[in-house]
């Protein structure tokens, strides 16, 4: 499958639909989900074009690859809930078994409280 343009966080990428920003560089955009699952529930996402992690590691050069990395923590402790302040859980749901909804690469951060069984 090849990227679809007009995914939901593509538009928020080109200004089309609004976000609750949090943090924003050359590489990565952060935004609180619109749905949120726990106290604190952020999105980070690559400004590149990539839906999901496999195509992003495969196909984004290293130096996305690390600032995309290093803004999920950095996030993080934008949001008061780093490893020293509480901890959070990040993760990625990819394809269909996954459970990916929007085909664009995107991080959830939980954070704020316990965030409970890792699968159910
Ligand atoms: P996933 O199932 O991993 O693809 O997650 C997609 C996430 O995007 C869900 O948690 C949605 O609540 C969230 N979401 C969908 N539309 C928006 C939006 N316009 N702004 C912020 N978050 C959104």
């Amino acid at each position: 499958m090849t990227y679809d343009r007009n995914n939901i966080f593509a538009k928020i990428l080109r200004g089309e639909i609004p976000c609750k920003k949090i943090y924003e560089n050359e590489y990565v955009l952060s935004f609180h989900d619109i749905n949120p699952q726990k106290k604190i529930h952020a999105l980070v996402i690559p400004k590149g074009s990539f839906k999901d992690l496999d195509d992003f590691v495969q196909n984004a050069k290293d130096k996305e690859i690390l600032e995309f990395f290093k803004a999920i923590p950095h996030v993080a402790k934008l949001l008061k809930v780093s490893s020293v302040e509480g901890g959070y859980r990040a993760l990625s749901n990819i394809g269909e078994n996954g459970g990916q909804e929007v085909p664009h690469l995107h991080f959830h951060i939980f954070g704020g409280e316990k965030v409970g069984k890792m699968v159910s």
